[in-house]
C-alpha cells in the first residue's frame, strides 16, 4: 500500500514550522484518538499515520532526510547516519489512556534479557492402586534442551564469539523518538544478534547454532500417596530451556487415576458393592471382603436388609497431607441364586412353608403349553 505523503497527513505545508506542525499534529491525534472514535475502525489507522507523520517531521534530522529521499528516508536500514535502528520503526499494540501510549506503557516489552522456559504438560494415566499408595516412576518428555556441545552459546566450540557492535553486547539498542510531550526512547531488540548480545563465526555443528536441541529426556517423578484425577503435579525445572540463560520452565503431571474393577473412591474413601446370600443376611455371618492390600473380616449382624453399609475404618485412600486414611464402604447386595439343584429347591420351599408363603409357579395348561410349542 502506498504511504500518504506526511506532509499531506498532517495537513500542512511543505515549508511549515515546527510549531505549525506541532500545532496540526495535536489537533489530529486529539480528533482521531482511538479512545474518542471507538466506532470508527479507520480512526486507529489514522491515528497511527498521524503519529508516524509527525515523529519525522518534528526531528530536524529525520524531517530532512525525508524531505531529500521521501520515504524512503525513513527506512530503518537507509543510510548509515540514522543511528541505531534508524526510525520510521513504530509499533502501537493497542491503545489504552493516550499517555500510556506516550510515555511507554502501551508499547513492546523488550525480548532480550533472560527468559524463563516454557512450561510443559504431561498427562500420566496411573493404576488405581499407584494413586493409593504412591509411586516412583519415570516417564519421557520431549523438550528443548542446552545444547551440551557449545552449552548455548551456538558458536563451535573453540570457535570465536565476538561482542555485538552493534548493540555492544547489551542485546539492545535504543532510538528516540519525538512527541509533542517530548522526547522519547524506544528500546528493541538489535536485529543483528537478535538479542542476544554476540556473533559467532562457526555455528556449533551439533544445534546447527541455535544453542539448543529437541530431546526426548527420562524425568523420574514420584507420585504421592493419595493423587486423584485431575491433580497435578509440578515438577520444578523440568520444562523447557530457558532463553539467554534463563531458568527452565517447570514440567507439570496431570493425573488420570484409572477405574478399578470393583472399588470405586469417592475422596478418600472406597466403596464396594458386595454379593451376601439370603441365609448370610438372615442368619448373620462373618464375610471376607477384599481390601486394596488383600481382604478383611466383616461381620453381617442377623436380619441386615439389602443396601445397608458398612464401615471399614483405615481401608480407604491414604490422605495426600500424609496423615491418616479414608474408610472402606461395603454396600452389601442379596444375592438371588439362579440354578438349584434338587436338594437346594426343597430346603428353600421348607424355608417358604415355614414362612406360611406360597411359593412355585402354577402348573401350565393346555393352552400355554401350545403357545410355547410355537414359540409365541
Ligand atoms: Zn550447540
Ligand atoms: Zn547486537
Amino acid at each position: 500500500m502506498a504511504k500518504r505523503d506526511y506532509y499531506e497527513v498532517l495537513g500542512v505545508e511543505r515549508g511549515a514550522s515546527e510549531e505549525e506542525i506541532k500545532k496540526a499534529y495535536r489537533q489530529l491525534a486529539r480528533k482521531y484518538h482511538p479512545d474518542v472514535n471507538k466506532d470508527d475502525p479507520q480512526a486507529e489507522e489514522k491515528f497511527k499515520e498521524i503519529n508516524e507523520a509527525y515523529q519525522v517531521l518534528s526531528d530536524p534530522q529525520k524531517r530532512a532526510a525525508y524531505d531529500r529521499f521521501g520515504h524512503a528516508g525513513t527506512d530503518p536500514g537507509f543510510g548509515a547516519g540514522t543511528g541505531p535502528g534508524g526510525f520510521g520503526d513504530f509499533t502501537f499494540e493497542g491503545f489504552g489512556d493516550i499517555f500510556d501510549m506516550f510515555f511507554g506503557g502501551g508499547g513492546r516489552r523488550s525480548r532480550t534479557g533472560p527468559q524463563k522456559g516454557a512450561d510443559l504438560r504431561y498427562d500420566l494415566r496411573i493404576e488405581f492402586e499407584d494413586a493409593a499408595f504412591g509411586k516412583e516412576t519415570t516417564i519421557k518428555v520431549p523438550r528443548t534442551e542446552i545444547c551440551s556441545t557449545c552449552h548455548g552459546n551456538r558458536a563451535k566450540p573453540g570457535t570465536p564469539i565476538k561482542t555485538c557492535p552493534t548493540c555492544g553486547g547489551s542485546g539492545q539498542v535504543q532510538s528516540v523518538q519525538n512527541t509533542m510531550f517530548g522526547r522519547f526512547s524506544t528500546v528493541r531488540t538489535c536485529d543483528r544478534c537478535q538479542g542476544e548480545g554476540k556473533l559467532i563465526e562457526t555455528p556449533c555443528p551439533t544445534c546447527a547454532g541455535r544453542g539448543r536441541v529437541r530431546q526426548v529426556r527420562t524425568i523420574k517423578i514420584n507420585i504421592p500417596a493419595g493423587v486423584d484425577t485431575g491433580h497435578r503435579l509440578r515438577v520444578a525445572g523440568e520444562g523447557e530451556a530457558g532463553e539467554r540463560g534463563g531458568p527452565p520452565g517447570d514440567l507439570y503431571v496431570y493425573i488420570t487415576v484409572k477405574p478399578h474393577p470393583f472399588f470405586k473412591r469417592t475422596g478418600n474413601d472406597l466403596i464396594l458393592e458386595h454379593k451376601i446370600s439370603f441365609a448370610q443376611a438372615a442368619l448373620g455371618a462373618v464375610i471376607e471382603v477384599p481390601t486394596l492390600e488383600g481382604t478383611a473380616t466383616l461381620r453381617i449382624p442377623e436380619g441386615t436388609q439389602p443396601g445397608t453399609l458398612f464401615r471399614i475404618r483405615g481401608k480407604g485412600i491414604p490422605y495426600l497431607n500424609g496423615s491418616g486414611r479414608g474408610d472402606e464402604l461395603v454396600r452389601v447386595r442379596i444375592e438371588v441364586p439362579t440354578k438349584l439343584n434338587h436338594a437346594q429347591r426343597e430346603a428353600i420351599r421348607q424355608v417358604a412353608e415355614a414362612f406360611g408363603e406360597e411359593v412355585g409357579l402354577p402348573e401350565k395348561g393346555f393352552i400355554d403349553k401350545v403357545k410355547e410349542a410355537f414359540g409365541k
